[in-house]
């Protein structure tokens, strides 16, 4: 056996996934077509819930480095201040290009020893009940235990297993590219408001260093959106949508995308399993699809580090299909209202007006913030206290705070009577004696993503919950 996991797609997803194994010791390939990364910028930030996901795994500060934080609120570009306070340490979003988190993500990974390898696509997949051989375009094969298709919307992953993929097609398309411009920011920034009252989905912005990002709708929809429009093509598009091409020139990158919506029907297919645009899709209205390919990658990390240690208990990997399908079928389904909020005919006008007034009540604009930044999710875990199957915010601890302890991605035990054991366990759960005014029950065990698996006072009880997440008690 080469790996324990092969990773196909080196995009946020597949680094993000590649890290979190690592970090158990899994020996893990990513293979990625492209033999350079990409310089087009498609997602512009980070939500609440990926912050903090970043934060559980001491991976934030360089990200605060380069980012910029902006203020949380709004839905469908009503704004709308977020309410205050936010059930989180990281109440705003995080400005940065996709391009500058894929370079920190596959640098944390390939610290931690996993091998990336460039010009490598695969073009063929076949099971057995040992592992996975993926076969590259130059022939060569890859043998691992499991396979993860992280390899974007066209997933040949998802194609080659024959899972369905069904949804909504591309109806409209849009082009973007980062340029140089010759008109005036002045005059740029009125025409750009003038447009925008009738085109939510047109745009010129200043992306720094001079360069303007340029998103305007396209004159149909293409048959392969992997081939970049020209610049003509952009120049044409502005002219007939804008009334002027901006002068735009020196083109740093093309790009064209759609508002395809669809998701996988099953996550996973024996020893194959699909995270991020390979198993959904969406348009980027709303900035959700990055930060959902990042959270399925942190609820899957963990899971199929336990199957290849060999400590997995019955049911544990399936529950990354049972957890995170939901997560992604409410994200399409909130980016197809967004869709409509955002049109300008008369009634979804009225509709968003409608919803701009019930944002005005505080518990309809929680709601639609804690769904938006994913710090709302709750996992059906069966049981009926609040806390259980949410994650658990970064609470103060009297030794310091919570996510400090949590970088090796281990089970916790937060532990405030001082009575609790996790003997038995110990080599997957850390049990931490500390008192804290934030957790809101005596004590909590919290799974390596952070979210709450029980809480409680009793022994009994919690020995009964130690095994369902990870496994049998040791020797
Ligand atoms: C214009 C635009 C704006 C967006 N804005 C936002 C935003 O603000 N916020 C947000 O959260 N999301 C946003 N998104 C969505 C976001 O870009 C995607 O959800 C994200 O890139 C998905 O990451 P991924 O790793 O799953 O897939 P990808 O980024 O698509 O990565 C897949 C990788 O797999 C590789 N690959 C493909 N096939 C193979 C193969 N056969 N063999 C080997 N390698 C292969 C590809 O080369 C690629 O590197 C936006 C998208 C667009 C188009």
């Amino acid at each position: 056996m080469d790996f324990d996991v092969t990773v196909v797609g080196a995009g946020p997803t597949g680094v993000m996934l590649a890290g979190e194994l690592r970090l158990h010791g899994v020996r893990v390939v990513v293979l990625e077509r492209e033999a350079a990364p990409t310089p087009v910028v498609r997602a512009l930030g980070l939500h609440a819930r990926s912050i903090e996901v970043l934060d559980q795994r001491g991976l934030l500060a360089p990200f605060l480095a380069l980012g910029t934080q902006y203020p949380v609120g709004g839905f469908a570009g009503i704004s709308k201040p977020a309410p205050d306070p936010l059930d989180t340490a990281h109440p705003y979003l995080l400005g940065i290009p996709q391009t500058t988190t894929e370079r920190l993500l596959t640098e944390h990974a390939t610290d931690l020893g996993v091998e990336i390898r460039r010009g490598s696509e695969l073009v063929g997949l076949s099971q057995d009940d040992g592992g996975v051989t993926a076969e590259l375009a130059d022939g060569t094969l890859v043998r691992s235990r499991y396979l993860v298709g992280c390899d974007g919307g066209r997933s040949t992953v998802r194609t080659l297993l024959g899972v369905g993929f069904p949804g909504e097609p591309a109806r409209r398309e849009w082009l973007s590219a980062e340029v140089e411009l010759t008109a005036p920011a002045e005059q740029v920034a009125a025409v750009v408001t003038e447009v925008r009252e009738t085109q939510k989905g047109f745009g010129v912005g200043p992306s720094g260093e001079g360069l303007y990002r340029v998103v305007v709708p396209a004159e149909g929809v293409t048959e392969d959106r992997a081939v970049p429009p020209t610049l003509a093509e952009v120049q044409q598009r502005l002219r007939v949508v804008a009334g002027t091409d901006f002068g735009v020139h020196a083109a740093r990158w093309l790009s064209r995308f759609g508002d395809a919506t669809r998701q996988a029907e099953r996550y996973r297919t024996g020893r194959v399993l699909l995270a991020g645009d390979a198993a959904h899709v969406h348009p980027p209205t709303g900035g959700q699809g990055l930060n959902l390919g990042l959270q399925d990658a942190f609820n899957l990390g963990w899971k199929l580090a336990a199957e290849v240690d060999g400590w997995a208990p019955d049911g544990l990997l399936d529950s990354y299909h049972t957890e995170r399908h939901p997560v992604a079928a409410d994200v399409l389904t909130t980016s197809r209202a967004v869709a409509e909020l955002l049109s300008t005919e008369p009634g979804p006008r009225a509709v968003r007006r409608l919803v701009s007034e019930l944002m005005d009540l505080e518990e309809v604009n929680r709601f639609l913030v804690e769904k938006v930044t994913a710090i709302g999710i709750r996992y059906d875990f069966g049981a009926a206290h609040r806390l259980v199957g949410r994650r658990l915010r970064d609470v103060a601890l009297r030794s310091g705070r919570l996510y400090a302890l949590m970088h090796a991605g281990r089970g916790l035990l937060l532990d405030q009577t001082g009575r609790l054991s996790v003997a038995g366990w110990a080599d997957r759960v850390d049990h931490v004696v500390d008192v804290s005014d934030e957790v809101g029950a005596p004590a909590a065990l919290l799974r390596p993503d952070g979210h709450v698996a029980w809480v409680g006072d009793d022994q009994q009880e919690l020995l009964s919950h130690l095994p369902r997440w990870f496994g049998a008690a040791a020797g």
